[in-house]
Order: structure tokens, then C-alpha cells, then sequence
């Protein structure tokens, strides 16, 4: 089975790209575990599936598929392609109300330990939120990617290129509170290595995580 090398950080840390990018550096699978949330609350405002309840014990009937290739990503559920569709403000902030769900959580582990065991790569660089605590907690590489919040929002800015930074500071900060309430991501768990990348570009965030995993694994 492929080796998991955990990432986690709240948005704007740069995890999904720099993950990304090792993947294809290593030629490890890339798992973006944040879509599937996203992709459940694109299906739930399609009228796909419904709501899941907070106090709900089970959940199931979610069509869900996702690439694990770094160069060749997309997203489909319900036989429709949501790759960008996911990246819509309003899925953003209604992300975070299903993903505190605890059936959904229970679901999205085993998929996305399904989704790991089904790659014949001999790596998956698997990012998310839980991933070092709760998805693969004996992954023989765990990492938390974090930057200051000025840092984090300055990234986002320039990925969505949003009219108004004032809704975007809200709607980040808002949503890593509110994820905050089901996770820890904002300080590494025991034997979680922590990379701040405040201070470092793109490419010194890639080669650091880089030297851990060849060091580590
Ligand atoms: O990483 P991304 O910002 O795409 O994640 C979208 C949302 O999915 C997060 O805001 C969070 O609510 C949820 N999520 C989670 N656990 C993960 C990954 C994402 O709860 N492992």
C-alpha cells in the first residue's frame, strides 16, 4: 500500500499547492481530502443528496470521485465534473456547517483511506485538516503547514483575486474558526513536524518539505 505523507493547515497555509507540487517532484499521488467536504456541499445545494443532520448516526448515498494525479486533477460527483465549481465563494462558506457533521467525518476517513489503498504510486501526499491526527495518525510522515494570518490572506487574495479583501478576511478567518470547533489544525499534534512559512517563497516551502520527507520516510 502507498505510503502516506500527512499534510494539514488552515487555509491560505499553501499546503494544497505546495502538496501539489512534491507529489509530482516525488512521483507520489496527490490527495486534496478538502474537496470531498466542498464536493458534498456542492451536491447538498444541488439538491443531490440532503443536508446531513448534526445529530445523524450514519451517512451514506454520496457519489464521489477524485484524481490522484498532481498534473491531471479533477472532481466529479453525481456524474458531473465540479473540479471548479468547488471553488465558488458561496461553497466556501458552506463548507465548514457539513463538514462538522461527525457521520460525515466517519465517512470521509474511510473514503479517503479507500481512496490512498486504491494507488499502486508508492506515495500519496494527503492534505487536509485531521489528516496528522485522525485520518492517518501513523503516517510515517506528518507535517503541519502554517503562516501568520496576514501571510494566509494576502495568498488567498491573490488566488481569487476577490473585489473586496474586507468579505475575504471575514470569510477565511470565519471558516478556519469554524472548523477549528471539529479540528485541530492550528497547532501540530504529539510527533507532527511544524513548518511555518511565513517567511519562505514557494519554492524554500517545497524544498523544506521535501528534505523532511527524505529524511523521515
Ligand atoms: O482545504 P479546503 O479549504 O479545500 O477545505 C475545505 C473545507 O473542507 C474546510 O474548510 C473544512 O471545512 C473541510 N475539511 C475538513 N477536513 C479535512 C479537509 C477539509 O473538515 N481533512
Amino acid at each position: 500500500m502507498a505510503e502516506i505523507i500527512a499534510i494539514d493547515g488552515p487555509a491560505g497555509s499553501g499546503k494544497s499547492s505546495v502538496s501539489k507540487e512534491v507529489a509530482r517532484r516525488l512521483g507520489f499521488g496527490y490527495l486534496d481530502t478538502g474537496a470531498a467536504y466542498r464536493a458534498l456541499a456542492w451536491a447538498v445545494a444541488e439538491g443531490k443528496i440532503q443536508r446531513p443532520a448534526p445529530e445523524q448516526e450514519t451517512f451514506d448515498g454520496f457519489d464521489y470521485e477524485i484524481s490522484l494525479d498532481p498534473d491531471n486533477y479533477w472532481v466529479k460527483s453525481f456524474g458531473a465534473d465540479i473540479t471548479d465549481a468547488i471553488r465558488l465563494p458561496e461553497i466556501a462558506s458552506s463548507v465548514s456547517a457539513v463538514a462538522q457533521v461527525l457521520a460525515v467525518r466517519r465517512f470521509m476517513k474511510q473514503l479517503t483511506r479507500d481512496l490512498v489503498a486504491s494507488s499502486s504510486l508508492p506515495g500519496v501526499i494527503v492534505e487536509g485538516r485531521d489528516i496528522t491526527t485522525v485520518v492517518a495518525p501513523d503516517a510515517p510522515v506528518r507535517l503541519l503547514l502554517t503562516a501568520s494570518e496576514e501571510v494566509r490572506l494576502e495568498r488567498r487574495a491573490k488566488e481569487l483575486s476577490p473585489e473586496d479583501l474586507a468579505t475575504l478576511r471575514q470569510q477565511v478567518l470565519e471558516r478556519d474558526k469554524s472548523d477549528s470547533k471539529v479540528v485541530e489544525f492550528m497547532k501540530p499534534a504529539e510527533g507532527v513536524e511544524l513548518i511555518d512559512t511565513t517567511n519562505l517563497n514557494f519554492e524554500q516551502t517545497v524544498q523544506t518539505v521535501l528534505s523532511i520527507i527524505r529524511e523521515q520516510l
